[in-house]
């Protein structure tokens, strides 16, 4: 395996390696989720190569930049048994010089749910993953359903603007008692983990009422909503019942909805989703 820190060398090498070549841009402080995308570009690619950059572009001055966290040996021995050919582990110097002043957007796609919380996130990631693309040059690139919003946001991004590649959507990877795997959980005082499975049970709901027939979300929501606020540590930011595509909120399911959720435990934002009538 090798660790790339440059844009240049990572272009040259990018000549050299096998094809179809795989990628799985990640922050870092990997866990199973990540892991999962890079067992899944393995299986599909020749070749596979991951990124470990913390964007500063997708967040916000209020946000956990510094604090995010932060552990690449760790992360390394982890990809290296996985198999992994190539990390990209660019400095921000290099990614964003001075001076630096090109930003690619997604308009209405990304107003809603996290952009309406994190109004200049989703310009930071679809920037940094457009840059990204182009240095690495992927045939295919896999992503996490986790980020439901940022998954949709990319494929449109890649096939708005004619990109060579195909984005890959792949499952969310769960602890056993439900709570999504994410770097953040780490955050999460003993009290609050205890307390963080009940978005999952509340997306779990969801699944059962819809699967007994209830296509009303305002009665979903109100379900969901009760189970979270049963947790007195956690505050809702949004639930939403939404249409997979568009992401506009639905007042009725007819085949699927999109079923997602920031929460705040403290300063930890945690998100989850589920897709209702897949
Ligand atoms: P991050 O390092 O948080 O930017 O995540 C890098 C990639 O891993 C993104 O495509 C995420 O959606 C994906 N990812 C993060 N957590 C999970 C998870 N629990 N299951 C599956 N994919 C995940």
């Amino acid at each position: 395996m090798k660790i790339i820190e440059t844009i240049a060398e990572m272009k040259a090498i990018r000549i050299k390696l096998k094809e179809p070549i795989g990628f799985v841009p990640t922050m870092g402080y990997l866990h199973e989720g990540h892991l999962s995308l890079v067992g899944k570009a393995k299986a599909e690619n020749k070749s596979v190569v991951v990124s470990i950059y913390v964007n500063p572009a997708q967040f916000a001055p209020t946000e956990d930049l510094s604090k995010y966290p932060r552990n690449l040996k760790r992360d390394l021995a982890m990809l290296e048994q996985e198999g992994t050919d190539i990390v990209f582990f660019p400095a921000d110097k290099e990614m964003y010089p001075e001076g630096y002043d090109t930003w690619v957007t997604v308009d209405k796609l990304t107003k809603p749910l996290e952009g309406n919380f994190r109004p200049t996130h989703f310009r930071g990631v679809t920037t940094i993953v457009n840059k990204l693309f182009n240095i690495v040059q992927p045939d295919n690139a896999y992503f996490g359903q986790k980020d439901a919003q940022q998954a949709l946001v990319i494929k449109k991004m890649a096939k708005e603007l004619d990109m060579n590649l195909n984005v890959i959507v792949c499952p969310t990877v769960r602890e056993p008692d439900g709570l999504a795997m994410s770097s953040r959980n780490v955050y999460l005082t003993p009290e609050q983990r205890k307390s963080a499975p009940a978005l999952y049970k509340s997306l779990i709901l969801a699944k059962d009422l819809f699967s007994h027939g209830e296509r009303n979300t305002t009665n979903i929501l109100e379900q969901m909503t009760a189970i979270i606020q049963k947790e007195p540590l956690a505050n809702i930011d949004y639930i939403s019942i939404a249409d997979t595509e568009t992401l506009e909120e639905l007042h009725t399911i007819k085949k699927s909805a999109l079923v997602s959720m920031a929460v705040r435990y403290g300063n930890t934002r945690l998100i989850d989703n589920l897709i209702l009538g897949e």
